[in-house]
């Protein structure tokens, strides 16, 4: 499999965009082609266990890396029981037709385990293969940070250093990535707001020079080996609720989607796997009040928000007004023609605006994309309704997902809500939504409890410069 950019030229394989999403002109890199999966083949992967469906859904994509070395990778990255529930991805249904998609069993209670854990096993083998070594620099407002250094945690030939605005996380994330005491993973909590993080982070990465001495690279959403990974759990979705359907009427057989969305990595992933022909009818993009998505999914205009005009909400990673990923998905509705998905690029940085309204009607009747926007409000009694109906206690985030799914619920096609975090992350507005604490369980209290590991440090690129020059891996 080829990997292409989506504004021209090729970019090699699997493992060469693995460590490397940005193409040089810009582009993201897409496959050339994007597999497809019969009927048949979906019944052939009904019987497998989440690491083996991980296997073939990610080995469509990645080619160039032997089945059986895959099957080790999956394995480690989905056992060794770092994922609480025994099937790793656990299905539950919580009424008005919705189903819970457990994807927050991993170590930091949240989905980007899904797809980081298996990226940190991906790395460590692709850079063994090419004798390299690789220093992770990346900021973080909260969940990306803390899943990137405990799936990277421990290794031999990656180490991660990562910028988190001091004062500005709650404490469960500080804990959840300051009390790791790993030699590769470097916490640095700068004087600052996270946009100050992330544009010490952009300095040093485009310092090219810098970059290349000191083997930096990133983990950040764009990376396709995430994307990809990712793909599996929406098929592994579709297979356990179709194991309860008539084996004459599963091929046939639509469920739809609600995504808790921020930079588009997720629900991406749901495109591909609607596009690779898994029965999904419709993809129910979820924003928060940062709702630059819902607008652009109702309007054609995409219009991205600076970073003073982006909202502080209570579904905080969320909170973006920039998704990195929607050029992959423009790029399919503009036919995968890159000249025309480098213009609306160009035309973005001209008048930070793309109009795409000209293709609003194929949104929906040809991606199945609808969208809508939940606000504080609505996620407190979203919270508060599921919790007195089911028993079920939702975060913030899936909350913001189930609100807006209730619009799109129709007779006979399940509503698979994506959980995107546990609860206990966010224990102040459970609280506020239900009156009643989240006690911590005794894994959460000992990490809140354990000596943190951080270094604090100005909004000083020369020190940061100097700090990385000592620790980098060569
Ligand atoms: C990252 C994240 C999201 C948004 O996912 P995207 O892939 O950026 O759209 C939603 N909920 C939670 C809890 C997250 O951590």
């Amino acid at each position: 499999m080829q990997y292409i950019s989506t504004r021209g030229g090729t970019l090699g394989q699997f493992s060469d965009v693995l460590l490397e999403g940005l193409a040089p002109n810009g582009g993201l890199a897409v496959p050339e082609t994007l597999p497809r999966l019969s009927a048949e083949d979906l019944e052939r992967l009904r019987p497998l266990s989440y690491p083996e469906l991980a296997t073939e859904i990610i080995g469509l994509f990645a080619t160039d890396i032997p089945r059986d070395d895959l099957a080790r990778l999956t394995a480690a990255a989905y056992g060794g029981g770092k994922f609480a529930a025994d099937e790793i991805v656990p299905l539950s249904e919580i009424g008005e037709g919705m189903t819970l998609v457990g994807l927050s069993e991993g170590p930091t209670l949240a989905f980007k385990d899904m797809a980081m854990q298996f990226l940190g096993e991906a790395l460590e083998y692709v850079l063994e293969k090419n004798d390299r070594v690789l220093n992770v620099l990346g900021a973080t407002s909260g969940d990306t940070g803390s899943a990137a250094e405990h799936a990277l945690r421990g290794r031999d030939r990656v180490s991660v250093f990562m910028l988190s605005p001091q004062g500005r996380m709650s404490a469960f994330q500080r804990a959840q990535m300051y009390s790791l005491q790993d030699e590769n993973v470097h916490n640095i909590a700068v004087e600052g707001v996270f946009d100050d993080c992330q544009n010490l982070v952009k300095r040093l990465a485009t310092d090219l020079d810098f970059k290349r001495a000191h083997s930096l690279g990133a983990v950040n959403s764009i990376n396709f080996g995430r994307i990809s990974a990712q793909i599996a759990y929406y098929v592994w979705a579709w297979l356990r609720v179709t194991d309860k359907v008539a084996p004459t009427e599963r091929a046939d057989f639509q469920v739809s989607f609600a995504v808790p969305s921020g930079n588009f990595g997720n629900i991406l992933s749901g495109h591909y796997a609607k596009s690779m022909g898994v029965p999904i009818r419709t993809l129910v993009l979820a924003s928060n009040e940062n709702n630059v998505l819902d607008e652009f999914f109702r309007t054609g205009h995409y219009r991205p928000r600076s970073a003073e005009n982006t909202l502080a909400t209570s579904s905080p990673s969320m909170d973006v007004s920039r998704a990195s990923n929607l050029e992959r998905f423009v790029f399919d509705l503009l036919g995968r023609d890159p000249e025309r998905t480098a213009a609306a690029w160009h035309e973005l940085e001209e008048r930070d605006e793309i109009d795409l309204s000209g293709e609003l009607d194929r949104f929906e009747s040809e991606f199945g994309i609808v969208s809508g926007t939940s606000t504080h409000d609505d996620r407190i009694a979203t919270i508060r309704e599921f919790s007195e109906s089911s028993g079920v206690i939702l975060d913030p985030h899936t909350a913001d997902g189930a609100k807006v799914a209730r619009a799109h619920v129709e007779a006979g096609i399940p509503m698979l809500v994506l959980e995107t975090a546990k609860p206990a992350k966010f224990a102040d507005l459970i609280t506020e939504a239900l009156g009643t604490t989240v006690e911590p369980d005794a894994d959460t209290q000992a990490m809140l409890d354990a000596p943190a590991r951080v270094t604090n440090m100005p909004h000083d690129e020369q020190q940061l410069r100097a700090y990385i020059n000592e620790r980098a891996l060569r």
